[in-house]
């Protein structure tokens, strides 16, 4: 089966706003088993998308248009649909007293073009968010359907009426799989060289890897309907396995912070931070998780050496003798507010945030030191790219400090 997407609006071409409904609409028709082959993106041009209409008919059997359903001059996107499918527009009586009522309700002045919202083609699609109706064309070879542009009306649109009925229409039967899985602490290239062998196993799944500020996620999804989902759970255990050390978690909506802060709770356990570089934001990120208070008290913003020994008592000599960019520091750090705040888990941050170096250390340079109740001192150093930006380097500085904690 064969589908695309026209994205309508000269404000997507001009780089305005980003496609976000073509995003939702892969994302939610992947839930029932339908695969978009391509996005097609085309400016408020009667002539230019009627044309497209009318050659992406030919190749598909499902066609999705989006925006450009207003009443304004330049929403001619209905317009454009019926010349390019050579159908008629029709007008629902119904839809038209309702639009009529809402202007009336608004004390609104109602002009003869806000008629236009009350068109379809083919059958008419309820809009419960917005008073321009979608349409569903059975057009010979291919369904051709037109949704309006805002996202609250389309989103609704999709999941109220289009999915489930594309689902009976081409009898579709199952969802495709897909899962996330997050890693940290090698580089996509290597993480993917790594996994190819694995990969190579599997052919009915594929297999990609995105950077994002926190992680790299390994996104592993069916190619088609027909995939088995426990050779989906046995590739994913695989991949897990052979990268087990930079191994943070699975799922969409996977947040580190969240599973550190169960976990701490799981042992009993209370952190608290001293933080030079990133000024707190461990702390913040902590509390950004509800339920935060169960194993967070307070710590500490220990921005220069002397604000370390007034608050958490690390001797003036450790920073003199040693930098403070320095796995000594770091350890001083964490034992000094463990210390101070008479917790199970201390966390020491200090590095370079940059642009410029610091004591010879590029930007990038990171130590972390990480106390704990029973156990030896630990310190981490991190050489992040010296071109990152000075909040990518202290975002990734807490997400190994998170890291450190979890494993
Ligand atoms: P309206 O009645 O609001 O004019 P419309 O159906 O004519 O609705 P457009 O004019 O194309 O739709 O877009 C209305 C608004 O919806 C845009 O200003 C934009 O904010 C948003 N929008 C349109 N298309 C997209 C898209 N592909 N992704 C995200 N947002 C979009
Ligand atoms: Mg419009």
């Amino acid at each position: 089966m064969r589908s695309v997407i026209i994205s309508v609006g000269d404000e997507l071409l001009r780089g305005e706003i980003t496609n976000s409904n073509a995003s939702y609409i892969c994302q939610q028709l992947r839930k029932i088993g339908l695969n978009i082959q391509k996005v097609i993106t085309v400016g408020d041009d009667l002539t230019a998308i009627s044309e497209l209409v009318k050659a992406e008919i030919k190749n598909n059997d499902l066609v999705l248009v989006t925006g450009g359903l207003g009443p304004t001059a330049d929403d001619v996107t209905l317009t454009a649909v019926a010349a390019g499918t050579n159908s008629r527009l029709q007008t629902s009586m119904e839809q038209w007293k309702h639009i009529q009522t809402i202007f009336q309700q608004r004390q609104i002045q109602l002009r003869p073009e806000n008629k236009r919202q009350a068109q379809y083609l083919g059958q008419p699609v309820p809009n419960t968010n917005g008073l321009a109706l979608g349409s569903w064309l059975d057009n010979q070879h291919s369904v051709v359907i037109v949704l309006p542009g805002p996202p609250v009306e389309l989103q609704a649109m999709i999941d109220l009426e289009v999915s489930p009925r594309l689902k009976d229409y081409f009898h579709l039967q199952q969802s495709l799989l897909a899962q996330s899985l997050h890693f940290l602490g090698r580089p996509e290239s290597l993480l993917m060289t790594d996994l190819a062998p694995v990969c190579h196993d599997f052919p009915q799944f594929s297999v990609t890897s995105y950077v994002k500020p926190t992680d790299i996620t390994i996104r592993v999804v069916s190619k088609d309907e027909h995939a088995n989902p426990q050779m989906m759970d046995k590739l994913c255990a695989q991949i897990i396995a052979k990268e087990q050390p930079y191994y943070l978690g699975s799922g969409d909506h996977f947040d580190l912070a969240t599973t550190v802060v169960k976990l701490l709770k799981q042992r009993g356990n209370k952190i608290t931070a001293a933080e030079s570089l990133t000024g707190g934001m461990f702390q913040s990120t902590i509390c950004s998780v509800p339920g935060a208070s169960n194993v967070f008290d307070g710590g500490f913003v220990t921005y220069a050496a002397s604000a370390k020994e007034k608050l958490i008592g690390v001797p003036v000599d450790v920073v003199d003798q040693n930098g403070v960019v320095s796995a000594q520091t770091a350890a001083a750090m964490a034992e000094g507010c463990r210390r101070k705040m008479n917790v199970e888990v201390g966390l020491g941050f200090t590095g370079v945030a940059g642009p410029d170096a610091l004591e010879g250390h590029p930007a990038g340079t990171v130590w972390l030191g990480m106390s704990r109740a029973g156990h030896p001192t630990q310190t981490k150093q991190l050489r992040l790219p010296s071109n990152y930006s000075r909040q990518q380097i202290r975002q990734l500085a807490v997400q190994y400090g998170l890291q450190m904690v979890y494993t």
